[in-house]
């Protein structure tokens, strides 16, 4: 794997996060190589107002579309009430 491979695979991670519905932003947002697999650290910026549920399910359609497009192993996510 190169680094060009790497950058694309960062650039898709963004993607995803931007085209979820639900998220405002992101921030912190970290990658790393674990062998083959992906390791992902993210920081999403939901509204205050969603429930904690509404919340959860952001996560979690962000956590899916990447699992779904990437070899993704773990995403961390850090969901933060603006
Ligand atoms: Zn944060």
């Amino acid at each position: 794997m190169d680094s060009a491979d790497f950058e694309e695979e960062y650039q898709r991670v963004e993607k995803i996060i931007q085209s979820t519905e639900g998220v405002l932003g992101f921030h912190d947002l970290k990658k790393r190589k674990m062998g083959d697999m992906i390791l992902v650290d993210e920081h999403l910026d939901v509204d205050a107002q969603v429930s904690v549920m509404e919340g959860h399910n952001i996560d979690l359609a962000v956590r899916n579309q990447m699992m779904k497009e990437l070899p993704v192993l773990n995403v961390m996510t850090h969901v933060d009430p603006v």
